[in-house]
């Protein structure tokens, strides 16, 4: 996997490189956004960090001039507090976005995340059903079946459960969930993430013993496969 930095820190940089490349990714890096731009629609990246703050053209540029021509994954690195640096860039086609200043695990979750979506949405089956144990959703027709019975969800249930399933053992946070299932406008109000992923649970009768949607205590749910071998 390739990892194009688009940073103008040397600092940043050099760090990220370090902490890339001690993951096993091939790391390059350029630190304004004319060369950032050129750089991404090479097509020689897997994923792009993008700050928003950069000389020659900003990161929002960068980003909007990309999504013309190349769907490569981008994380958007802003500043924090940068409310409306979020909800543009989520709006131009980022696939996630991490606040400065980060912990490197942190941005490290989410380049997994987002790799492991993209390529989940490029290798779907043509039918497009998700499965875990004997749960099937069958994306086309947004159908959810359980050990063959077919269960009733509203759109958000079926939003909420289909994006736990593509994120499968990846711990997602109430925020993450809310940007991707209720959309930004949502932010701060995470306590809906809980009513929601209660009702879900009854409505695919995810109990205790066997549950698959689980609570990651102070951070969010994860969805795991328990029986799927590795
Ligand atoms: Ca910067």
């Amino acid at each position: 996997m390739k990892i194009l930095i688009v940073e103008d820190e040397a600092e940043i940089v050099r760090f990220l490189t370090l902490e890339l490349q001690h993951e096993g990714y091939f790391v390059s890096s350029c630190m304004d956004g004319r060369t950032g731009l050129e750089k991404a629609l090479s097509g020689d990246f897997d994923l792009l960090l993008l700050d928003v703050m950069l000389p020659e053209l900003n990161g929002m540029e960068v980003l909007r001039r990309l999504r013309k021509e190349s769907a490569v994954p981008v994380i958007l690195v802003t500043a924090r507090d940068a409310v409306m640096e979020k909800v543009n860039g989520l709006d131009m086609g980022a696939n996630d976005y991490i606040t400065k200043p980060f912990h490197i695990e942190e941005l490290l979750a989410r380049i997994r995340m987002v790799l492991r979506t993209t390529e989940t949405a490029s290798s779907a089956s043509p039918e497009g059903n998700l499965s875990v144990g004997d749960l099937v959703l069958t994306t086309s027709s947004r159908q959810v079946t359980r050990a063959g019975e077919m269960i009733e969800l509203t759109k958000t249930q079926y939003d909420l459960l289909e994006y736990l399933l593509r994120n499968r053992d990846i711990v997602l946070t109430r925020d993450q969930i809310l940007s991707h299932v209720w959309g930004y406008a949502y932010a701060g109000n995470s306590n809906v993430v809980d009513v929601y992923v209660r009702y879900v649970r009854n409505r695919i009768h995810d109990s205790d013993e066997s549950r698959i949607i689980e609570t990651v205590r102070g951070i969010g749910y994860v969805l795991r496969d328990k029986t799927r071998k590795e």
